[in-house]
């Protein structure tokens, strides 16, 4: 059964876009540490990012770069932290984390935010890209 990311990518799970190209796909965190947390996958499905081609790695690490630059651009931040866990979701994923304080880092404390704010939230990093 494909990845719930996979399913992300196909248009079956809806989410907020924040990037595509042909190979990766840039989208908010549902259950975000900060205001802007973003997912960077590949669209090929892998589970364990380092399982990955050395090209499909280093293609994601360039993408999420350039994901990142916008989000530190677009929002109010000291930076943008770069983390990869993969424990809950099976497709290898970057997370990247709009930073102010150290908790944020943590997954353990996290923001709820509306429709509204997530719509808001994916325009302004877009605007940047
Ligand atoms: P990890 O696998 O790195 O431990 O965490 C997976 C991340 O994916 C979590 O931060 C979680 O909130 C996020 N996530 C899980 N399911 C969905 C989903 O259906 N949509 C979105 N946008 N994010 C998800």
């Amino acid at each position: 059964m494909s990845s719930i990311f996979t399913r992300i990518i196909n248009n079956e799970i809806p989410c907020f876009k924040i990037a595509e190209d042909a190979n990766f796909f840039a989208f908010l965190d549902i259950n975000p540490n900060a205001k802007g947390h973003t997912l960077c996958i590949p669209k090929k499905e892998v589970d364990k990012i380092l399982d990955l081609e050395e090209e499909t790695y280093m293609g994601l690490m360039a993408f999420s770069r350039k994901v990142g630059k916008a989000i530190e651009e677009a929002l109010d931040c000291k930076r943008v932290g770069i983390t990869v866990i993969g424990l809950e979701v099976p497709h290898a994923h970057v997370h990247l984390i709009p930073l102010n304080e150290m908790k944020e880092a943590t997954f353990q404390s996290k923001v709820k935010l509306t429709t509204e704010e997530f719509e808001e939230i994916a325009a302004k990093i877009r605007a940047k890209l």
